[in-house]
């Protein structure tokens, strides 16, 4: 189809059955029938697309596949019950014992697990780079290195990493580049069109963007999924047809909610940047921001995540989480709901100050994933939360 995102979005559509529905239904159910003997042959030998069997395929989840490869100009994908489930089999489908990653150090926690605490299982190590600095990246490379991982931006300090240089060491080296675009979503970012081979999203953040269901996608070039699918539909991650369908539907909204949740963080960057409770403000699209014609180049907008500094270090920034009325405190991002969260108490409280630092998380660090509530609510509740 050559018509716009928005179109596709909405008009990428399983084929109707004899009922002439509207809005795709729902299919609930684990196996498909075979017209006869043959029929059934052919299915199994893949000389014929049909479903057999919910965990290979479902019309439902093909339908949601279809939209995010369309959306980030991919070959192929697979969707996943969550996205660790996708990260986690797009590694294993493609490393073998012996091999090596090179990602950027500020990667989703649980995928740094992968790497530190499951992959060595398998005699897979990993070597990190700084988000700052790239020059770096080629040192790290090793004859065995086949992989080259990164997040942009980041979690949760929103850096930003220039996909064109990721690109330009992974060719010169003959190595994967595997980007993790969940914070971007496919209508702000598409990693492909810079070199990447493979795009990572967790489908639970943005792409649902209303806080119900969990989800993973990998899309890419096809010989390279052909290898992800098999590995799957063995060992059995797939997404259920049921979050496929609410995912599907969210996606006919997603570049109206994400524009919207970019405006909202953008005005809510520019009123913390002005605030005296605040050391600084990190968001993409602000003149401030260290990378920030990185992000004017591969970025359509600058995302929903603002990331500050609450001055007085770790007391404050719990101080402040203690005083928000209506942002939510929780672990997710990308909801309607406005959510604050403390890094440095929280989901990084494991780490060193020296290792925080080194991702930037400072103590005072606090991160908001901005909603779609009226903006002037979201300013008057973050107001007030600074006001001690
Ligand atoms: C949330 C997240 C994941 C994991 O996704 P789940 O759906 O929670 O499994 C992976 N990468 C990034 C960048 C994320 O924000």
């Amino acid at each position: 189809m050559s018509k716009n995102f928005e179109t596709r979005a909405i008009r990428t559509q399983t084929e109707r059955t004899q009922f002439s529905e509207h809005s795709v239904p729902l299919y609930l159910t684990s196996s498909f029938t075979f017209d006869d003997a043959e029929d059934m042959r052919a299915s199994f030998a893949e000389e014929k697309e049909k479903n057999l069997y919910s965990r290979f395929s479902n019309p439902n989840t093909t339908e949601f596949v279809n939209k995010i490869v369309d959306m980030e100009g991919a070959e192929a994908g697979y969707a996943f019950a969550t996205g660790m489930a996708a990260v986690f089999s797009t590694f294993a489908a493609l490393l073998n014992s012996g091999d090596h990653i090179v990602s950027s150090r500020s990667v989703f926690g649980s995928t740094h697990s992968l790497f530190t605490k499951y992959f060595p299982k398998w005699n897979i190590e990993t070597s990190y780079f700084k988000i700052n600095e790239p020059e770096t990246i080629e040192s790290l490379i090793q004859p065995n290195t086949k992989i080259l991982y990164a997040e942009t931006p980041t979690n949760p300090a929103v850096d930003i990493i220039d996909l064109e240089i990721l690109d330009g060491i992974a060719k010169k080296h003959n190595l994967l580049l595997v980007i993790d675009n969940c914070f971007a979503t496919p209508y702000l970012q598409n990693p492909i069109k810079y070199g990447a081979d493979l795009v990572i999203h967790s489908a639970t953040k943005l792409i649902d963007g209303q806080g119900r269901v969990l989800g993973g996608v990998t899309v890419g070039r096809s010989d390279l999924i052909r290898e992800i699918y098999l590995f799957s539909r063995n060992t059995g991650p797939a997404m259920s047809p049921f979050n496929a369908w609410v995912l599907s539907k969210s996606l006919e909204t997603l570049s109206i909610r994400v524009e919207k949740h970019c405006g909202n963080a953008l005005k809510v960057a520019t009123f913390l940047e002005g605030h005296d409770q605040v050391n600084f403000v990190k968001y993409p699209f602000l003149k401030s921001h260290p990378q920030y014609e990185v992000a004017k180049k591969q970025m359509r907008l600058g995302g929903n995540i603002v990331a500050f500094e609450v001055k007085g270090g770790i007391e404050a920034g719990r101080t402040f989480l203690n005083r928000v009325k209506m942002c939510s405190l929780s672990a997710n991002l990308g909801d309607t709901r406005t959510i604050a969260t403390h890094p440095a108490s929280t989901t990084h409280s494991k780490l060193s100050e020296a290792d925080r630092l080194e991702v930037g998380i400072t103590d005072g660090l606090v991160r908001c994933s901005i909603g779609l509530e009226n903006v002037e609510d979201i300013i008057e509740d973050l107001n007030q939360a600074l006001s001690f």
